[in-house]
Protein backbone atom coordinates (compact mmCIF):
# COMPACT_ATOMS: atom_id res chain seq x y z
CA UNK A 1 0.00 0.00 0.00
CA UNK A 2 2.76 2.24 -0.91
CA UNK A 3 0.43 4.15 -2.91
CA UNK A 4 -1.65 5.33 0.08
CA UNK A 5 1.74 6.02 1.57
CA UNK A 6 2.13 8.82 -1.06
CA UNK A 7 -0.80 9.68 -0.91
CA UNK A 8 -0.57 10.48 2.43
CA UNK A 9 2.58 12.68 2.01
CA UNK A 10 0.95 14.94 -0.81
CA UNK A 11 -2.06 15.25 1.02
CA UNK A 12 -2.24 14.84 4.76
CA UNK A 13 -0.22 17.73 6.97
CA UNK A 14 3.26 16.54 8.01
CA UNK A 15 2.39 17.05 11.74
CA UNK A 16 3.09 13.74 13.01
CA UNK A 17 5.63 12.32 10.73
CA UNK A 18 5.39 9.42 8.19
CA UNK A 19 2.99 6.57 9.05
CA UNK A 20 4.17 3.65 10.59
CA UNK A 21 1.49 1.37 9.01
CA UNK A 22 -1.85 1.76 7.09
CA UNK A 23 -4.75 -0.25 9.02
CA UNK A 24 -7.23 -1.61 7.67
CA UNK A 25 -9.32 -3.15 10.25
CA UNK A 26 -9.26 -4.38 13.88
CA UNK A 27 -11.05 -6.68 16.32
CA UNK A 28 -10.08 -6.78 20.22
CA UNK A 29 -6.67 -5.77 20.79
CA UNK A 30 -5.50 -6.97 17.39
CA UNK A 31 -5.04 -5.15 13.97
CA UNK A 32 -4.90 -5.66 10.41
CA UNK A 33 -2.63 -3.62 8.03
CA UNK A 34 -3.97 -3.37 4.30
CA UNK A 35 -1.35 -6.35 3.44
CA UNK A 36 -3.33 -8.42 5.79
CA UNK A 37 -0.08 -8.38 8.16
CA UNK A 38 -1.60 -8.96 11.89
CA UNK A 39 -0.38 -6.97 14.89
CA UNK A 40 -1.21 -7.01 19.17
CA UNK A 41 -1.68 -3.34 19.82
CA UNK A 42 -0.43 -2.72 23.38
CA UNK A 43 -0.47 0.84 22.42
CA UNK A 44 -4.50 0.52 21.80
CA UNK A 45 -4.77 4.38 20.02
CA UNK A 46 -2.61 5.95 23.04
CA UNK A 47 -4.87 4.84 26.02
CA UNK A 48 -8.01 5.08 24.06
CA UNK A 49 -9.37 1.68 22.67
CA UNK A 50 -10.36 0.74 26.13
CA UNK A 51 -12.33 -1.99 24.68
CA UNK A 52 -10.14 -2.78 21.74
CA UNK A 53 -11.07 -2.65 18.37
CA UNK A 54 -14.74 -2.60 16.87
CA UNK A 55 -16.09 -4.02 20.50
CA UNK A 56 -19.77 -5.26 19.87
CA UNK A 57 -21.25 -2.95 22.70
CA UNK A 58 -19.59 0.62 21.31
CA UNK A 59 -20.89 -0.43 18.02
CA UNK A 60 -24.22 -1.40 18.88
CA UNK A 61 -24.48 2.00 21.15
CA UNK A 62 -23.50 4.49 18.38
CA UNK A 63 -25.52 2.79 15.97
CA UNK A 64 -28.55 2.82 17.57
CA UNK A 65 -28.29 6.62 18.98
CA UNK A 66 -27.24 7.68 15.86
CA UNK A 67 -30.21 6.47 14.31
CA UNK A 68 -31.87 7.57 16.72
CA UNK A 69 -30.74 10.92 17.64
CA UNK A 70 -27.27 12.24 16.95
CA UNK A 71 -26.70 16.11 17.65
CA UNK A 72 -28.56 18.54 19.02
CA UNK A 73 -26.43 21.24 20.28
CA UNK A 74 -26.22 21.99 23.62
CA UNK A 75 -29.38 24.23 23.74
CA UNK A 76 -30.83 21.21 24.49
CA UNK A 77 -29.61 17.97 26.06
CA UNK A 78 -30.67 14.29 26.13
CA UNK A 79 -30.69 11.24 28.33
CA UNK A 80 -27.16 9.64 27.82
CA UNK A 81 -25.50 13.35 28.53
CA UNK A 82 -27.51 13.58 31.75
CA UNK A 83 -26.67 10.25 32.65
CA UNK A 84 -23.03 9.65 31.68
CA UNK A 85 -23.04 13.30 33.93
CA UNK A 86 -24.38 11.20 37.01
CA UNK A 87 -22.08 7.96 36.09
CA UNK A 88 -18.57 10.28 36.04
CA UNK A 89 -19.53 11.85 39.50
CA UNK A 90 -20.72 8.32 40.58
CA UNK A 91 -17.40 7.05 39.77
CA UNK A 92 -15.35 9.61 41.54
CA UNK A 93 -17.13 9.01 44.35
CA UNK A 94 -19.42 11.88 44.78
CA UNK A 95 -22.63 12.32 45.75
CA UNK A 96 -25.56 13.84 43.04
CA UNK A 97 -24.56 17.56 43.50
CA UNK A 98 -21.63 17.58 44.39
CA UNK A 99 -19.77 17.80 41.34
CA UNK A 100 -20.61 18.98 38.04
CA UNK A 101 -19.67 18.00 34.25
CA UNK A 102 -18.87 20.20 30.75
CA UNK A 103 -18.59 17.48 28.37
CA UNK A 104 -15.77 18.30 25.46
CA UNK A 105 -14.50 16.04 21.71
CA UNK A 106 -10.92 15.38 23.42
CA UNK A 107 -8.13 15.71 26.33
CA UNK A 108 -7.05 19.12 25.14
CA UNK A 109 -10.52 20.72 25.18
CA UNK A 110 -11.10 19.16 28.63
CA UNK A 111 -8.14 21.44 29.60
CA UNK A 112 -9.12 24.24 28.02
CA UNK A 113 -12.04 23.75 30.19
CA UNK A 114 -10.10 23.46 33.22
CA UNK A 115 -8.00 26.28 32.65
CA UNK A 116 -11.16 28.77 32.27
CA UNK A 117 -12.86 27.38 34.35
CA UNK A 118 -9.04 28.28 37.18
CA UNK A 119 -9.32 31.35 35.74
CA UNK A 120 -12.76 31.99 37.86
CA UNK A 121 -10.90 31.54 41.24
CA UNK A 122 -9.78 35.53 40.66
CA UNK A 123 -6.55 34.21 40.23
CA UNK A 124 -3.87 33.20 37.24
CA UNK A 125 -0.88 31.26 38.20
CA UNK A 126 -1.00 27.63 37.94
CA UNK A 127 1.74 25.25 39.20
CA UNK A 128 2.53 22.55 36.91
CA UNK A 129 4.88 19.30 36.19
CA UNK A 130 7.72 19.29 34.14
CA UNK A 131 7.34 16.66 32.45
CA UNK A 132 3.82 17.51 31.92
CA UNK A 133 1.76 16.36 28.85
CA UNK A 134 -1.37 18.54 28.89
CA UNK A 135 -2.59 19.10 25.14
CA UNK A 136 -1.49 20.72 21.95
CA UNK A 137 -4.17 23.76 22.41
CA UNK A 138 -3.25 27.14 22.97
CA UNK A 139 -4.10 27.09 26.09
CA UNK A 140 -3.21 23.25 27.43
CA UNK A 141 0.28 23.81 25.93
CA UNK A 142 1.06 26.88 27.73
CA UNK A 143 0.71 23.93 30.50
CA UNK A 144 2.76 21.22 28.86
CA UNK A 145 6.35 21.03 29.71
CA UNK A 146 8.40 20.09 26.51
CA UNK A 147 9.97 23.00 25.18
CA UNK A 148 9.71 21.74 21.49
CA UNK A 149 5.99 21.90 21.95
CA UNK A 150 5.84 25.31 23.26
CA UNK A 151 8.62 27.36 21.77
CA UNK A 152 7.17 27.79 18.31
CA UNK A 153 3.72 29.18 19.24
CA UNK A 154 4.88 31.54 22.05
CA UNK A 155 3.50 33.72 23.67
CA UNK A 156 1.64 31.62 25.22
CA UNK A 157 -0.92 32.28 28.38
CA UNK A 158 1.57 32.84 30.97
CA UNK A 159 1.54 32.56 34.60
CA UNK A 160 2.86 29.10 34.31
CA UNK A 161 5.11 27.98 36.90
CA UNK A 162 7.14 24.71 36.07
CA UNK A 163 8.60 22.27 39.07
CA UNK A 164 9.79 18.90 38.97
CA UNK A 165 7.56 15.84 39.12
CA UNK A 166 7.37 14.05 42.34
CA UNK A 167 9.56 16.88 44.60
CA UNK A 168 6.69 17.69 47.14
CA UNK A 169 8.99 20.15 48.64
CA UNK A 170 9.34 21.69 45.17
CA UNK A 171 5.82 22.14 44.92
CA UNK A 172 5.28 23.36 47.87
CA UNK A 173 7.85 26.28 47.71
CA UNK A 174 6.27 27.06 44.04
CA UNK A 175 2.43 27.39 45.45
CA UNK A 176 1.58 31.22 47.00
CA UNK A 177 -1.62 32.44 47.76
CA UNK A 178 -1.75 33.40 44.29
CA UNK A 179 -1.88 30.37 42.73
CA UNK A 180 -5.04 29.32 41.23
CA UNK A 181 -4.50 25.57 40.52
CA UNK A 182 -1.92 23.15 40.92
CA UNK A 183 -2.45 20.51 37.47
CA UNK A 184 -0.54 17.43 38.07
CA UNK A 185 -1.02 14.06 36.37
CA UNK A 186 -1.46 11.32 38.99
CA UNK A 187 0.99 8.97 36.48
CA UNK A 188 2.54 10.98 33.93
CA UNK A 189 1.18 9.28 30.27
CA UNK A 190 3.40 10.94 27.68
CA UNK A 191 6.85 11.34 29.80
CA UNK A 192 6.77 7.20 29.68
CA UNK A 193 4.55 6.39 32.86
CA UNK A 194 6.39 7.74 35.75
CA UNK A 195 4.85 7.28 38.73
CA UNK A 196 4.74 9.64 41.85
CA UNK A 197 5.70 8.74 45.85
CA UNK A 198 2.72 7.21 47.24
CA UNK A 199 1.93 10.56 49.33
CA UNK A 200 2.94 13.05 46.44
CA UNK A 201 -1.05 14.08 45.77
CA UNK A 202 -1.82 13.81 49.64
CA UNK A 203 1.07 16.40 49.74
CA UNK A 204 -0.48 18.27 46.78
CA UNK A 205 -3.76 18.69 48.14
CA UNK A 206 -2.39 20.06 51.66
CA UNK A 207 0.11 22.65 50.05
CA UNK A 208 -3.45 23.72 47.62
CA UNK A 209 -5.56 23.79 50.81
CA UNK A 210 -2.96 25.73 52.57
CA UNK A 211 -2.91 28.50 49.90
CA UNK A 212 -6.57 28.44 48.67
CA UNK A 213 -5.58 26.75 45.36
CA UNK A 214 -7.26 24.25 42.99
CA UNK A 215 -6.38 20.88 42.81
CA UNK A 216 -7.07 19.74 39.37
CA UNK A 217 -5.77 16.26 38.19
CA UNK A 218 -5.45 15.50 34.46
CA UNK A 219 -6.55 11.83 34.24
CA UNK A 220 -6.82 11.79 30.50
CA UNK A 221 -4.69 9.01 30.07
CA UNK A 222 -4.81 6.95 33.50
CA UNK A 223 -8.47 7.57 33.58
CA UNK A 224 -11.09 5.16 32.90
CA UNK A 225 -10.10 1.82 34.21
CA UNK A 226 -6.75 1.97 32.87
CA UNK A 227 -4.36 1.47 35.92
CA UNK A 228 -6.76 -0.99 37.08
CA UNK A 229 -9.02 1.61 38.86
CA UNK A 230 -11.71 3.65 37.60
CA UNK A 231 -9.51 6.77 38.04
CA UNK A 232 -5.44 6.93 39.15
CA UNK A 233 -6.15 9.23 41.86
CA UNK A 234 -8.74 7.12 43.63
CA UNK A 235 -6.30 4.49 45.37
CA UNK A 236 -4.42 7.66 47.01
CA UNK A 237 -7.86 8.58 48.77
CA UNK A 238 -7.26 12.23 47.96
CA UNK A 239 -9.96 14.36 46.56
CA UNK A 240 -9.48 16.70 43.95
CA UNK A 241 -11.44 19.66 42.61
CA UNK A 242 -10.90 19.17 39.27
CA UNK A 243 -10.29 16.21 37.07
CA UNK A 244 -10.36 15.89 33.32
CA UNK A 245 -10.66 12.94 31.43
CA UNK A 246 -11.20 12.20 27.50
CA UNK A 247 -8.89 9.27 25.87
CA UNK A 248 -10.14 5.98 27.32
CA UNK A 249 -13.53 7.73 27.95
CA UNK A 250 -15.52 7.02 24.51
CA UNK A 251 -13.32 4.29 23.40
CA UNK A 252 -12.43 4.92 20.27
CA UNK A 253 -15.27 7.77 19.87
CA UNK A 254 -13.59 11.25 20.90
CA UNK A 255 -15.20 12.71 24.08
CA UNK A 256 -13.47 14.25 26.84
CA UNK A 257 -14.74 16.16 30.60
CA UNK A 258 -13.87 18.53 32.68
CA UNK A 259 -15.65 17.84 36.31
CA UNK A 260 -15.36 19.89 38.78
CA UNK A 261 -15.77 18.51 42.36
CA UNK A 262 -17.80 20.64 45.07
CA UNK A 263 -17.17 24.41 44.91
CA UNK A 264 -15.29 24.08 41.22
CA UNK A 265 -18.00 22.49 39.86
CA UNK A 266 -19.95 26.57 39.85
CA UNK A 267 -17.29 28.08 38.45
CA UNK A 268 -17.72 28.27 35.22
CA UNK A 269 -21.39 29.95 34.87
CA UNK A 270 -23.54 31.16 31.95
CA UNK A 271 -21.86 32.59 28.98
CA UNK A 272 -18.23 31.37 30.83
CA UNK A 273 -17.81 28.53 28.09
CA UNK A 274 -19.22 26.45 25.41
CA UNK A 275 -19.16 23.69 22.27
CA UNK A 276 -21.06 22.68 19.54
CA UNK A 277 -20.31 19.18 19.55
CA UNK A 278 -19.00 18.49 23.34
CA UNK A 279 -22.05 16.57 25.32
CA UNK A 280 -23.32 14.86 22.22
CA UNK A 281 -25.78 11.95 22.57
CA UNK A 282 -23.87 9.80 20.25
CA UNK A 283 -20.25 10.02 22.12
CA UNK A 284 -21.85 9.85 25.22
CA UNK A 285 -23.75 6.76 24.60
CA UNK A 286 -20.48 5.29 23.52
CA UNK A 287 -18.87 6.22 27.00
CA UNK A 288 -21.32 4.86 28.41
CA UNK A 289 -21.24 1.90 26.45
CA UNK A 290 -17.64 1.86 27.69
CA UNK A 291 -18.45 2.17 31.16
CA UNK A 292 -21.36 0.05 31.22
CA UNK A 293 -18.73 -3.10 29.80
CA UNK A 294 -15.91 -2.10 32.17
CA UNK A 295 -18.25 -2.87 34.87
CA UNK A 296 -20.19 -5.85 33.25
CA UNK A 297 -16.82 -7.64 32.23
CA UNK A 298 -15.09 -7.03 35.64
CA UNK A 299 -12.58 -5.62 33.47
CA UNK A 300 -10.71 -3.29 36.37
CA UNK A 301 -10.04 -6.69 38.33
CA UNK A 302 -8.49 -8.39 34.96
CA UNK A 303 -6.40 -5.60 34.34
CA UNK A 304 -5.00 -5.52 37.79
CA UNK A 305 -4.47 -9.12 37.32
CA UNK A 306 -3.39 -8.69 33.95
CA UNK A 307 -1.09 -5.81 34.49
CA UNK A 308 1.56 -7.51 37.38
CA UNK A 309 1.45 -10.71 34.80
CA UNK A 310 3.09 -8.59 31.48
CA UNK A 311 5.25 -5.93 33.91
CA UNK A 312 6.88 -8.65 35.83
CA UNK A 313 7.73 -10.59 32.65
CA UNK A 314 8.99 -7.67 30.74
CA UNK A 315 10.90 -6.87 33.99
CA UNK A 316 12.26 -10.47 34.02
CA UNK A 317 14.92 -9.49 30.87
CA UNK A 318 18.17 -7.96 32.28
CA UNK A 319 18.15 -5.39 29.02
CA UNK A 320 15.11 -3.78 30.88
CA UNK A 321 16.05 -1.51 33.69
CA UNK A 322 13.45 -0.61 35.14
CA UNK A 323 9.10 -1.10 34.50
CA UNK A 324 6.80 1.16 36.36
CA UNK A 325 3.61 1.64 36.04
CA UNK A 326 -0.59 -0.02 37.28
CA UNK A 327 -2.47 -2.03 35.85
CA UNK A 328 -2.14 -1.58 31.68
CA UNK A 329 -0.39 1.43 32.00
CA UNK A 330 3.18 0.77 31.65
CA UNK A 331 6.77 2.52 31.33
CA UNK A 332 9.89 0.79 30.91
CA UNK A 333 12.98 1.78 30.58
CA UNK A 334 16.05 0.06 28.75
CA UNK A 335 19.33 -0.33 29.43
CA UNK A 336 20.14 1.74 26.35
CA UNK A 337 18.84 4.69 24.67
CA UNK A 338 17.52 2.31 21.86
CA UNK A 339 13.53 2.63 22.59
CA UNK A 340 12.96 3.98 18.84
CA UNK A 341 14.77 0.37 17.50
CA UNK A 342 12.58 -1.82 19.73
CA UNK A 343 9.91 0.22 18.94
CA UNK A 344 10.84 -0.97 14.66
CA UNK A 345 11.73 -4.34 15.97
CA UNK A 346 8.38 -4.96 17.55
CA UNK A 347 6.47 -4.02 14.89
CA UNK A 348 8.43 -6.44 12.60
CA UNK A 349 7.73 -9.22 15.02
CA UNK A 350 3.90 -8.22 15.09
CA UNK A 351 3.62 -5.81 18.17
CA UNK A 352 2.80 -1.88 18.64
CA UNK A 353 3.99 -0.15 21.75
CA UNK A 354 5.23 2.92 21.46
CA UNK A 355 8.69 5.03 22.52
CA UNK A 356 8.17 7.65 24.80
CA UNK A 357 11.14 9.02 25.30
CA UNK A 358 15.18 7.87 23.77
CA UNK A 359 15.04 5.07 26.55
CA UNK A 360 11.30 4.77 27.30
CA UNK A 361 8.72 2.04 26.09
CA UNK A 362 5.33 2.84 26.88
CA UNK A 363 2.29 0.34 26.86
CA UNK A 364 -1.26 1.01 27.29
CA UNK A 365 -3.22 -1.58 25.62
CA UNK A 366 -6.81 -2.30 25.35
CA UNK A 367 -8.04 -3.12 28.70
CA UNK A 368 -10.09 -6.06 26.80
CA UNK A 369 -5.75 -7.62 26.36
CA UNK A 370 -6.16 -11.59 27.03
CA UNK A 371 -3.56 -13.49 28.91
CA UNK A 372 -2.82 -15.47 25.34
CA UNK A 373 -1.96 -11.76 23.54
CA UNK A 374 0.43 -11.23 26.96
CA UNK A 375 2.10 -14.59 26.63
CA UNK A 376 2.40 -14.24 22.35
CA UNK A 377 4.33 -11.13 23.55
CA UNK A 378 5.91 -12.22 26.22
CA UNK A 379 7.42 -14.81 24.51
CA UNK A 380 8.46 -12.74 21.50
CA UNK A 381 10.23 -10.01 23.79
CA UNK A 382 13.59 -11.57 24.08
CA UNK A 383 13.79 -11.89 20.16
CA UNK A 384 12.80 -8.54 19.86
CA UNK A 385 15.22 -7.04 21.93
CA UNK A 386 18.16 -9.18 20.40
CA UNK A 387 17.66 -7.61 17.49
CA UNK A 388 18.90 -4.30 18.64
CA UNK A 389 20.95 -5.15 21.50
C1 LIG B 1 -3.36 12.89 25.43
C2 LIG B 1 -3.40 13.75 26.62
C3 LIG B 1 -3.99 15.02 26.57
C4 LIG B 1 -4.51 15.61 25.29
O1 LIG B 1 -5.58 14.88 24.79
P1 LIG B 1 -6.01 15.07 23.25
O2 LIG B 1 -7.27 14.28 23.14
O3 LIG B 1 -4.88 14.53 22.42
O4 LIG B 1 -6.23 16.51 23.02
C5 LIG B 1 -4.05 15.74 27.74
N1 LIG B 1 -3.57 15.26 28.89
C6 LIG B 1 -2.99 14.04 28.99
C7 LIG B 1 -2.51 13.55 30.30
C8 LIG B 1 -2.88 13.25 27.85
O5 LIG B 1 -2.28 12.06 27.92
Amino acid sequence: MTDLHERYAASVMNTFGPPKLVLARGEGAHVWDTDGNEYVDLLGGIAVNALGHAHPAIVDAVTSQLGTLGHISNFFTSAPQVELAEKLLALLGVEAGEGKVFFTNSGTEANEAAFKLTRRTGRTHVVVAEGSFHGRTMGALALTSKEAYRTPFEPLPGDVTFVPYGDADALAAAVSDRTAAILLEPIQGEAGVVVPPDDYLAGARSVADEHGALLWLDEVQSGIGRTGDWFAHLRTGVRPDVVTVAKGLGGGFPIGACIGLGDAGTLLEPGNHGTTFGGNPVACAAALAVIRTIEEDDLLEHVTVLGHKLRDGLAADPRVAEVRGEGLFVGLDLTADLSAEVAAAALRAGFIVNNATPRRIRLAPPLVLTEDDVNAFLAAWPAILDEVF
